[in-house]
């Protein structure tokens, strides 16, 4: 089997996340994409982020109409942070020897991977695929990293294409240990951040984000302005809010 693996916060996940794993699962003709949202992210203050169980239920809701689309609760299981090669071991562990893993990220984390822990490892145990990111030249990938993270990273070579050019040989052979494939695919200009943003604004986050995702949000109250106390008496503003 070739599985596709898909790490993030998915705070929440929106359509740029599931855009690039359909680009990548239908050009490389992956069995299936695996979402993986990290319980306890290293890089991020998990006081900010939304509970793991939400962002779990969002992608699981994200991915329904989609049998090829699954996600794991791998990262929400195991206790400390969440570190991606962990979850690499697990799933070769799970899925057994012969399955070939395609890590999926953005540009933006791949220039973050040298930090990441064991990032040789994970170059090893698995073919990155990076892809496209408004604002991130993809091109350039290779000429910003520093040799020092050249190094940590066990000097990977790269391959610079355009969807349209992943061919057979790409799409079928084994994955080939120390390259990087930097993917030109349609990426959309969505983060999640600025979902956070409209969301807490009052203003509407439709066709960004799938209407099961917008539901949940809503059902469950994310993202939305912490209500203020009014000035003066009456009820507080938070006993209107309690259901
Ligand atoms: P935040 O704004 O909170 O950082 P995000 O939109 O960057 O959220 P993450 O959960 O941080 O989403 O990202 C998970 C993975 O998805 C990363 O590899 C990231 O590069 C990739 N990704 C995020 N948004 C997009 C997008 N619009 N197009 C392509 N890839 C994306
Ligand atoms: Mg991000």
């Amino acid at each position: 089997m070739r599985i596709g693996v898909m790490g993030g916060t998915f705070d929440p996940i929106h359509l740029g996340h599931l855009r690039a794993a359909e680009e990548i699962y239908l050009a490389f003709g992956l069995d299936r994409i695996v979402f993986v949202p990290a319980a306890r992210p290293p890089h991020k203050d998990t006081g900010d982020v939304a509970a793991p169980i939400h962002r779990y239920e969002m992608v699981s809701l994200a991915t329904v109409f989609t049998p090829d689309f699954t996600v794991s609760p791998i990262e929400l299981n195991r206790p400390g942070t969440s570190y991606s090669v962990d979850t690499i071991r697990e799933l070769l562990r799970m899925y057994g020897k012969e399955t070939l893993l395609y890590f999926i990220m953005g540009v933006d984390a791949f220039l973050e991977l040298s930090a990441w822990k064991e990032a040789r490892e994970l170059l090893r145990l698995t073919q990155v695929i990076v892809t496209a990111r408004p604002g991130w030249r993809l091109d350039e990938v290779e000429r910003v990293l520093t040799p020092v993270q050249q190094a940590a990273l066990g000097h990977p070579t790269f391959k610079y294409l355009r969807i349209s050019e992943v061919g057979p040989e790409l799409a079928q052979g084994a994955p080939v240990p120390g390259l990087v494939l930097l993917v030109e695919v349609v990426s959309l200009d969505i983060s999640s951040r600025e979902i956070r943003q409209l969301v807490e604004e009052g203003r509407s986050v439709r066709f960004l984000v799938p209407d099961t995702v917008a539901a949940y949000m809503q059902k469950n109250r994310l993202y939305q302005k912490r209500p203020t106390r009014p000035r003066g008496g009456g009820r507080k503003e938070e006993d209107l809010h309690r259901g």
